[in-house]
């Protein structure tokens, strides 16, 4: 899991000495590319074919044959991934290697640089959500992080033990007002932990919450939240934070956010579906999606999580087509790549639009891939899918 911390020291990375190595590997085991390993291996080459290592002072030259010897080892390492796709940040004078696993597959790429090459890690963090998780009863809070399936103790717990010295006086009352009383110490246990959940979204930039504990708690306990967080709600979950384990906040945060995300995609698909009636506001399928890329008119790409076509590209002009031909914008031939799709979405974030992969089963499956047009599309292409 790539954390905040992790983020923060990678975007911060800048080396004015010797050059940062940044990769980007597709290690899917089902990649229409081929085996990782051959791929990292012609990645290494094009750096070192790219760089021209005599014109690099002492240090850098050697910062940066380390680098390559690092990520020639890491060759065995991938052989077996852990995670469908990497990041690699390598650079031996900041002693920094970061091999961080990404949550989908990724283009492959490297980069010399002085920075780190962070886009394309920040296109696909962009898509998940961090979550705050918030479980408690009237008594006791314990604030955690969720942020790509993994949960993240936060240390942060809130417990009602404090009494006042004069509590004792109330056990002489009448039974309503221990009542009372009791509601009083659930209420000011509350507004604590709202507050505590204010300032953790306003430090950590949380997109949504996550509410655990009993059914009447999660819904008493909601209408003490700063409006900035009540309106951040993803859901509530019921469990039992004195006996629970981690494992069950774990699952149960999983579940709800599942549940929140193919709510907001099957929305979103619909949206699509909505606007390609006489393609006012959408358009559907491969062939018409290409056009919309084409003509620089994409304003949301969904595409279909999981589904590759092959296709071409013209390497003179960007131009997109499922055939190799000769381009029709400028005759150069075109060269044949094993997804299309892949690059139809950096052409759409090059463009300054955005990419959706949809992870639920909805509609867009018939199509493969579906957008959100700016304006309409002319019909360029003959055979319209
Ligand atoms: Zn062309």
């Amino acid at each position: 899991m790539i954390t905040k911390t992790t983020l923060d020291r990678v975007l911060n990375l800048h080396s004015p000495v010797a050059p940062i190595l940044s990769v980007y590997l597709d290690t899917h085991p089902n990649s229409p590319h081929g085996p990782a390993k051959l791929r990292l291996k012609n990645l290494i080459k094009q750096a070192k074919e790219a760089t021209p290592v005599e014109d690099l002072e002492h240090d850098a030259k050697s910062s940066f044959r380390q680098d390559l010897e690092k990520l020639e080892a890491l060759e065995e390492q991938l052989v077996t991934p852990q995670a469908p796709g990497y990041a690699i940040f390598a650079c031996s004078a900041l002693d920094v290697l970061e091999v961080l696993p990404l949550p989908r597959r990724v283009r492959d790429r490297i980069v010399v640089d002085s920075d780190a090459y962070v886009r394309p890690m920040l296109a696909i963090l962009d898509e998940y959500r961090r979550y705050c998780a918030v479980v408690l009863d009237r008594r006791q809070a314990a604030i955690y992080e969720f942020y790509m399936g993994e949960l993240l103790d936060t240390e942060i717990r809130i417990s009602e033990g404090v009494r006042k010295k004069n509590f004792a006086g109330y056990y002489g009352l009448k039974e309503h007002n221990v009542r009372n009383h009791a509601e009083e110490v659930a209420h000011r246990h509350y507004r604590a932990v709202a507050a505590a959940l204010f300032d953790r979204f306003k430090a950590h930039h949380y997109d949504l919450l996550l509410i655990g504990g009993h059914e009447e708690t999660n819904e008493e306990f909601q209408q003490f939240l700063h409006p900035y967080v009540r309106e951040r709600v993803a859901g509530t979950f019921t469990i039992d934070p004195s006996t629970m384990t981690m494992g069950e906040l774990k699952e149960a945060c999983a579940r709800l956010e599942r549940e929140f995300e193919e709510a907001e995609e099957r929305q979103l698909v619909q949206q699509l579906l909505d606007g390609a009636v006489h393609e006012r506001r959408a358009v559907l399928g491969i062939q018409r999606t290409l056009d919309a890329a084409n003509a620089a008119a994409i304003g949301t790409l969904l595409i279909q999580d999981g589904v590759t076509r092959p296709g071409a590209i013209c390497d003179n002009c960007g131009h997109l087509a499922l055939e190799a031909t000769a381009c029709p914008n400028c005759q150069t031939p075109m060269r044949e790549v094993p997804d299309v799709l892949d690059e139809l979405a950096e052409d759409t974030i090059n463009e300054g639009g955005s990419v959706e992969h949809i992870r639920s089963e909805t509609q867009l499956k018939e199509h493969g891939v579906g957008a959100m047009i700016r304006f309409p599309v002319p019909v360029l292409s003959q055979a319209s899918s």
